[in-house]
């Protein structure tokens, strides 16, 4: 037999362990939910590796979850019998930061203040064991293995590993010495409260083993998705989120249905109210569990949701499916494709319901999840029309959400298409000289935030036959709409200023010739004297900023300088470009920082910082003499 090691904990484990074991948290009972939540965990995982390996379960194929107490030496256990660990398994799970609960945790963590809170907001799993016990043993043995192991820590720093001779014939056994305040935990009518208020929908049966005779079995052991709607709680709904989720929002939606006909199915989704830590991970990954006639079968089935969908938690149950298939070939299942329409359509269905229903409501999961649905529009042509019309967008009507029909119904007169203006970040948008226009009359703007946008609107190209423009691509055809009358409309320039106008244009495209494509006057200004936008069949000046910050794209696609025709700035410029003579060399350094002003409102640095502060300088000092 090889001696005791003693192993650190990983840093991030023992700053999570200082905080649980000193939380002043009040509702430390959580801690037994967590380690029933990991036996239930475990006996899934052997159900289906039995599927294909019956040896593994044989002798005991009814797999069980008990609870003893012992007063006396005021310990605590819990074992299953379930998969169990390997010594790899044990020092990597329980001493590491294994994932979900409290890889969240963790994340969320800021100022102390709020740190207990979160400890019931996201649970912090097996580690949450160390709030009520100042000394764990786990004692466990890997179905079909002959070695078992045993894990010990005081969960002050480190823990010890060694060869057990006493641990469970298959699956695994936490023992806890309880702190002197948490011997309530050894009481069996507290015992059975709380696993009637957590644990209720697991389903394997916890049992609660008397010294004097057969347990008592404490939940309703059956799977919760099996039992009629009417005799489902809300609790007790709640509680299989948090279980089946690893996560521990309220959540914000619920569709629990049974399909029937064609294909057998049960579904019991869920739709959070928080977003989950790895919702924009590359991998998209779908974390529905999928079941087999109660079997567990795996939590990573691509085919039965799309991408786009993948906020959804919960489980599938299919009737259909053959069990003894490997994960794998499950995958190419032809019927994993229709049941994955029919899902698709039945969220979607219920998205449709909540936000003609309870409009508000909706607002608050499209902010949490909008992005990620949007993704739908360019990747499931099936549904892209009932997509489009589940989402919302901010606008410069209002500081709401406005849908698409929104949008249409008030447009103006004349107005054939839907106008957009991306970017980062909505309150720089709004700032956008080449909003003034359209704001001056009335006309709204979609105010894009998301790169995602930038996607699927050009692949999309319309909405109801109006197509989609981008207010700083092409000519602003705002003549041509019937907008509000504006209020300050200043006079149109004298023939004597059109000339000057169209020297300085020339002048101006000739000093900055390398560095725009074009320069004209515009008609979508109105306080600012310039701006930057794109030529008609050029790139949108965001969507190539953002290709050029992933380096998709060398440099900027070219842009086209608009100056103000009414501003006095430019009317100053235009006067002594006129004039001709002496004046060049002040109006070729004005074209320089009027085209570093243009590229500030665009979020972008000037072209040269040296030489714009210079000019810069230049100017203020002659103003100021
Ligand atoms: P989570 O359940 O969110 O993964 P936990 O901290 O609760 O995080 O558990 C960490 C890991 O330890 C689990 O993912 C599992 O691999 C392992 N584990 C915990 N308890 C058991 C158990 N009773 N049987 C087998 N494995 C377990
Ligand atoms: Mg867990």
């Amino acid at each position: 037999m090889t001696t005791e090691e003693k192993l650190e904990f990983q840093a991030e484990v023992s700053r999570l362990l200082d905080i649980v074991a000193n939380a002043l948290y009040s509702n430390k009972e959580i801690f037994l939910r967590e380690l029933i939540s990991n036996a239930s965990d475990a006996c899934d995982r052997l159900r289906y590796a039995a599927i294909t390996n019956p040896e593994l379960t044989a002798g005991d194929p009814t797999f069980r979850i008990t609870l003893e107490s012992d007063p006396d030496s005021r310990q605590l256990t819990i074992a299953d019998n379930g998969i169990g660990m390997s010594r790899e398994e044990l020092v990597a799970n329980l001493g590491t930061i294994a994932r979900s609960g409290s890889a969240a945790f963790l994340n969320e963590l800021g100022d102390q203040a709020k740190e207990v809170d979160l400890i019931g907001q996201f649970g912090v799993g097996f580690y949450s064991a160390f709030m009520v016990a100042d000394q764990v043993t786990v004692e466990t043995r890997k179905a079909g293995e002959a070695q078992g192991w045993r894990w010990e820590s005081d969960g002050k720093g480190s823990f010890t590993v060694a060869e057990s001779e006493d641990a469970p014939t298959r699956g695994t056994r936490i023992t806890l010495h309880l702190k002197e305040d948490a011997k309530d935990y050894l009481q069996p009518t507290e015992l059975a409260r709380i696993v009637k208020t957590y644990s209720d929908h697991i389903g394997i049966p916890i049992t609660l083993v008397k010294a004097e005779g057969p347990g008592e079995t404490l939940n309703s052991a059956g799977a919760l998705w099996t039992r009629p709607k009417s005799e489902i709680s809300e609790d007790q709904y709640r509680e299989f989120y948090h279980h089946v989720a690893h996560a521990f929002d309220e959540p914000w939606d619920r569709l629990h249905f049974k399909a029937e006909g064609a294909m057998e199915y049960t579904g019991l989704l869920f739709i959070p109210s928080a977003k989950p830590v790895n919702l924009f991970d590359p991998e998209r990954r779908n974390e529905v569990k999928l079941y087999v006639k109660r079997v567990f079968i795996t939590d990573d089935c691509r085919a039965i949701l799309p991408p786009y969908l993948r906020f959804l938690r919960g489980i599938v149950d299919s009737e259909d499916l053959p069990l003894n298939i490997s994960r794998e070939l499950l995958q190419d299942n032809p019927l994993l494709g229709r049941m994955r329409r029919a899902i698709t359509k039945r969220v979607l269905g219920e998205l449709e319901k909540k936000a003609e229903k309870e409009p508000e409501s909706y607002v608050q999961f499209w902010e949490t999840f909008g992005p990620v649905l949007k993704e739908g529009l360019y990747e499931d042509l099936d549904q892209r029309e009932r997509l489009v019309k589940l989402t919302r967008f901010r606008s410069t009507e209002g500081d709401g959400w406005v849908s698409l029909d929104d949008y249409i119904a008030r447009m103006k007169p004349g107005q054939t298409a839907i106008y957009t203006l991306s970017g980062d970040e909505l309150a720089a948008l709004q700032r956008s000289p080449q909003l003034e226009g359209f704001r001056a009359k009335g006309v709204e703007v979609l105010l894009l935030t998301d790169p995602v946008d930038e996607f699927w609107m050009p692949a999309m190209g319309e909405y109801e036959g109006k197509p989609f423009k981008s207010v700083t691509r092409g000519g602003a055809d705002l003549d041509s709409i019937e907008g509000e009358a504006e209020t300050a409309e200043k006079e149109e320039p004298t023939e004597e200023q059109s000339s000057g106008l169209d020297t300085l244009v020339a002048f101006v495209k000739l000093t900055l010739k390398d560095k725009v494509k074009d320069v004209r006057i515009s008609n979508r200004l109105r306080e600012s004297p310039v701006c930057l936008v794109a030529d008609d069949g050029d790139m949108d000046l965001h969507l190539s900023r953002l290709l050029k910050q992933h380096h998709r794209l060398d440099a900027e696609a070219p842009r086209v300088l608009e100056i103000n025709p009414k501003h006095p700035l430019i009317l100053s410029l235009a006067k002594m470009a006129a004039a001709g003579n002496g004046n060049a060399g002040t109006i070729e350094e004005a074209s320089h920082l009027l085209l570093d002003q243009a590229r500030i409102m665009e979020g972008e640095t000037p072209l040269d910082q040296a030489a714009f502060a210079r000019r810069l300088s230049g100017f203020l000092a002659q103003a100021l003499a």
